[in-house]
């Protein structure tokens, strides 16, 4: 399958068509930003990076039953996925302190949660992301609220998977972003499973091998996404 058109292109990924209109050409890009866009750059070699790790883990999680947008490699940093119409809801799961919540409710940095946390947030650049209760995202009419509920579930269990699946390669799941749409009336999770979109620990060392290397300018933000990608594939 060829792409076609561009039909738009964000921070990380640019989307193109296809002959088939249930199915996009997603290509990830190695531009990054960080802190609402303030902070610009790039990691060498993210896109291939992200595309291996994003469509490795996809398949990690349709083998546990949760169902997304992946059908196969495209390129080395591309996709092929199906093509949803996205909620404007970005799905946060916690399950310890770190980054926006920690500066917001003043806690301790790393505390762990006594169960998974779920944050909603609005995909809206110029309103810089405000963060939504289960109410707005329902009552402003963002999610229906029986999706809204399929996609908690969802989330919860994509948790449930993905740091059982890290702890046994020595990661700690810290958080991480998802992003809910659907086709033909069901829920997919869309989107892209990354070091951009996940907080990943070193589970002895503590060591950070996630997009805060980036964005907290640590150094070797290449070498350390290649190591997750090496661990989680082996
Ligand atoms: N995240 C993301 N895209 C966003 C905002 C957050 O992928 O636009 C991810 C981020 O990498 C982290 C988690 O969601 O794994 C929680 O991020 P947080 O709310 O702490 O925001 P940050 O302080 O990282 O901007």
């Amino acid at each position: 399958m060829e792409k076609t058109v561009v039909l738009y292109e964000g921070k990380a990924k640019k989307a193109y068509g296809t002959s088939n209109p249930r199915v996009i050409w997603m290509e990830f890009k190695d531009t990054a930003t960080a802190f609402d866009g303030v902070k610009k750059g790039s990691i060498q070699d993210k896109g291939r990076i992200n595309a291996a790790l994003s469509a490795h883990l996809f398949g990690v999680l349709e083998r546990a039953g949760i169902p997304t947008h992946f059908i196969e490699r495209a390129d080395e940093r591309s996709l092929l996925v199906r093509n949803l119409k996205m909620f404007p809801v970005e799905v946060v799961v916690r399950n310890a302190a770190a980054g926006s919540i920690e500066k917001r409710y003043g806690l301790e940095h790393g505390t762990r949660f006594r169960k998974p946390l779920l944050e909603y947030f609005l995909k809206n650049d110029s309103l810089h992301d405000p963060m939504l209760n289960r109410q707005h995202v329902v009552v402003l009419g963002y999610m229906p609220e029986r999706k809204l509920a399929r996609a908690e579930e969802l989330a919860l269990k994509v948790n449930t998977v993905l740091s059982r699946y890290m702890k046994r390669r020595g990661f700690f799941l810290v958080d991480f972003k998802l992003e809910f749409g659907e086709q033909s009336g069901r829920v997919y999770l869309g989107d892209e499973i990354s070091p951009d979109t996940c907080r990943i620990w070193d589970a002895g060392t503590g060591e950070i091998m996630d997009k805060d290397r980036f964005r907290l300018d640590l150094g070797a933000v290449e070498e350390h996404y290649e190591e997750v990608l090496r661990r989680l594939t082996a």
